[in-house]
């Protein structure tokens, strides 16, 4: 039993993972209906249908739920209530419980501890309470981040000592937080995956992945890191999947240090940044990886047919006028996606562009070219 293409699908969530879950599901053949509180955002924008409500509203949830046969997020944020709610109603996957723990940073690092997963060294402050306890010396420097609703590095505050731990936690509004050892890392990595309901699990090719100020800036795939890390991080990535009884798209973020010890830094129960380079360099695309594995037909191949470099297009970009888009596509291989967000604003992702080429290398140099010719 699958579910057949003509179908209407549910998205919760309108930004751009949703909006390019809305593409490969209308490329074969389903319809979408996104539910989203805002009243336009880029999926609503080209799904079918949109939904304007909160997530937790039980109408909007009986409608989103009596017409589409599936339902699935593209951000962790959604509450997980909403989710088992709908599962009473039609397939839901991920499932609410996965949901709850990657967005919600204290109880995805006791899930991974407890699991036996290496991670970085924390401790979990929801009051000040938990501050005035000694906090070990060991421990910094650190970064402070706050437990739920942090993105692309907001949220976070660099910690130098304890002295100033009272008045940053005050200065992230007092919220449950946890406080985390910072670790010169030697590379950052992630692993996507998709997993269905027979335990079939499919592994996209791992890329490397830089940060600016906490924002995705580049990914270069396949990242150029030994088989043995890249194994080693797959592994957790397939044992987490099973724990969580996960099906769906799954990212786990991992931090490599330099004695290539691997540890897992978060979890995103969906696709993510990271593994947008699949839509033109693999035979199969996350998105569409993930409307396959909804609708119970077999995982598509995930080769990479050639390298790629991914670089995020960030509102900065706008300084008084639009970017030159004719000088990317002046470059032949390289790819530009864009959002469809109609306000560019600092550090928010209005596109990305993909640079492919017969290695990485050669990727990333034109991929600099290119970002040199934007600004
Ligand atoms: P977000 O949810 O905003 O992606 P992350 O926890 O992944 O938050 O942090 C964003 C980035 O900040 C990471 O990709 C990494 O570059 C840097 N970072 C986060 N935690 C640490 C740490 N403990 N040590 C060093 N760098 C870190
Ligand atoms: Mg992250």
């Amino acid at each position: 039993m699958y579910i057949r293409p003509g179908t209407m699908l549910g998205m919760l969530g309108g930004g751009q993972l949703g909006r390019m879950f809305t593409m490969a599901a209308q490329q074969m053949g389903y319809r979408v209906t996104v539910l989203d509180p805002a009243a336009e955002s880029p999926a609503a924008n080209i799904a079918e249908r949109h939904l304007q409500a909160d997530y937790l509203d039980y109408r909007a949830l009986d409608e989103l739920g009596s017409t589409c046969a599936a339902v699935t997020i593209e951000f962790e944020n959604v509450p997980a209530q909403a989710l088992r709610y709908l599962a009473q109603r039609c397939i839901v996957s991920p499932n609410a419980e996965s949901v709850s723990i990657a967005q919600n940073r204290i109880l995805e690092k006791q899930f991974l501890m407890e699991n036996g997963f290496p991670v970085v060294p924390f401790v979990a402050i929801r009051s000040e309470k938990d501050i005035s306890r000694k906090i070990d010396a060991s421990l910094f420097p650190c970064i402070l981040k706050i437990s739920q609703f942090g993105y692309d590095g907001k949220g976070q505050i660099q910690i130098e000592n304890t002295d100033i731990l009272p008045e940053r936690f005050a200065d992230l509004g007092s919220r449950p937080c946890v406080l985390e050892k910072r670790l010169p890392l030697a590379h950052e990595i992630s692993v996507i995956l998709a997993r269905d309901n027979h335990n079939r699990i499919t592994f996209f090719p791992v890329p490397e992945n830089r940060h600016v100020k906490g924002i995705l800036d580049t990914s270069i795939v396949p990242a150029g890191l030994s088989d043995k890390i890249i194994e080693e991080a797959c592994e957790i990535a397939r044992q987490v999947a099973i724990r969580l009884n996960y099906i769906g798209v799954l990212c786990v973020e991992f931090f490599v240090l330099n004695n290539d010890q691997v540890l897992v830094n978060e979890i995103a129960p969906r696709p993510h940044n990271s593994g947008h380079y699949s839509l033109d360099a693999c035979i199969t695309s996350q998105f569409e990886q993930q409307v396959r594995v909804l609708c119970g037909l077999p995982h598509g191949s995930t080769k990479q047919v050639q390298a790629a470099v991914m670089i995020n297009i960030l509102g900065d970009l706008w300084q008084n006028d639009e970017p030159a888009w004719d000088q990317i596509l002046r470059h032949s291989q390289a790819k530009l996606h864009l959002y469809g967000k109609r306000e560019a604003k600092p550090g928010r992702k209005m596109g990305h562009f993909t640079v492919l080429a017969d290695s990485t290398e050669e990727a990333f140099l034109q991929a600099q070219h290119i970002r040199h010719d934007l600004q």
